[in-house]
């Protein structure tokens, strides 16, 4: 076990979603540390972790299972998933929608999970937990492991053991934490930074949510003169995270550094706030001359 984790706190922010209210046995592993676990289909308990469930999504997850069941962003957000508040400012974070009074995975079948190759981060960790910690007056994250042992779960009487991480390569985690750190890190941040950044105003929170969540309108977003205006960047970034979503998530991390918490993360044109300003001056002489015209054209 390692023991350099007495000195971590566990935040708020994890992947362990499943059945909240069971226990969970907070002993820390390491990468190399070994535990005991098996899980197959025709195992007694199988399905029973896909009840009472309480999955938090990341931006990663809701990529992967958009695309896997062929609709955007915006209709997986509306058909599939529950907002909640991850803070005490309101910042919206998702979870999966159940079905039936079991709280039952929307994709759970007879046979097993209809989105089993794109099944989310939490589902992937199941068995074992992960959160992400920082040290004492430190914002940095690192990763905390642990193992889950709820009595519906038989998979622990198994005698198949195996080290955290071939227990994660099997799961295909590395892909999914990869994706998931910099989201990670910046709800942390946001959470740790607490009053010192204070409650972003509702555009902020619009964009953060575009930005995590609805890659789709994020896209349309930075296809828009508003954005274009403001932002420097080159053809050839600009062509990346247009046509590559996956690109456009890693970008979106960039963009929200800059919009909750005032980093530089993305140049911004020279003239941006002259272009901005005339465009406004432009908007309200639009305005006032329809305004005009609806007077005159009132009768006596
Ligand atoms: S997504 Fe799949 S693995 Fe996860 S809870 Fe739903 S059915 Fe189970
Ligand atoms: S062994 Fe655990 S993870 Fe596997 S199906 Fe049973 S309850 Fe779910």
């Amino acid at each position: 076990m390692s023991d350099e984790r007495e000195n971590l706190h566990p935040d708020e922010f994890g992947n362990l979603g499943i059945n909240t209210d069971s226990a969970v046995v907070p002993v820390y592993l390491g990468e190399n540390d070994k535990f005991k676990f098996n899980c197959y289909p025709g195992i007694s308990c199988f399905n029973e972790c896909c009840r009472n469930i309480d999955i938090v999504l990341t931006p990663y997850d809701v990529l992967r299972l958009k695309n896997n069941l062929g609709i955007t962003t915006t209709e997986f957000i509306a058909n599939f998933t529950n907002f909640y508040e991850v803070d005490g400012h309101g910042l919206p974070g998702l979870n999966l929608k159940t079905k039936d009074d079991m709280k039952a995975c929307e994709f759970l079948t007879k046979e097993g999970c209809a989105v089993y190759e794109d099944r989310p981060t939490a589902c992937r960790y199941y068995a074992l937990g992960n959160m992400a910690m920082r040290k004492k007056d430190s914002g940095e994250a690192e990763t905390g492991y642990f193992v889950v042992k709820e009595d519906h779960c038989k998979g622990h009487l198994e005698d198949k053991e195996q080290t955290v991480a071939e227990y994660r390569h099997g799961q295909g985690l590395e892909e999914y934490d990869e994706m998931n750190f910099g989201f990670q890190e910046l709800v942390l941040k946001k959470k740790s930074s607490g009053p010192t950044v204070g409650a972003p105003s509702p555009r902020s929170m619009q964009l953060y949510f575009l930005a995590t969540y609805d890659m789709d309108r994020f896209r349309e977003f930075i296809e828009s003169a508003g954005f274009k205006d403001v932002f420097d960047l080159s053809a050839v970034e600009y062509e990346k995270i247009i046509s590559d979503e996956f690109e456009l998530l890693n970008f979106s991390q960039r963009f929200l550094k800059q919009v909750l918490f005032g980093e530089n993360t993305i140049a911004k044109k020279q003239n941006a706030a002259d272009v901005r300003m005339k465009k406004k001056r432009q908007r309200m002489a639009k305005k006032q001359k329809e305004l005009n015209d609806q007077t005159e054209e009132r009768p006596d």
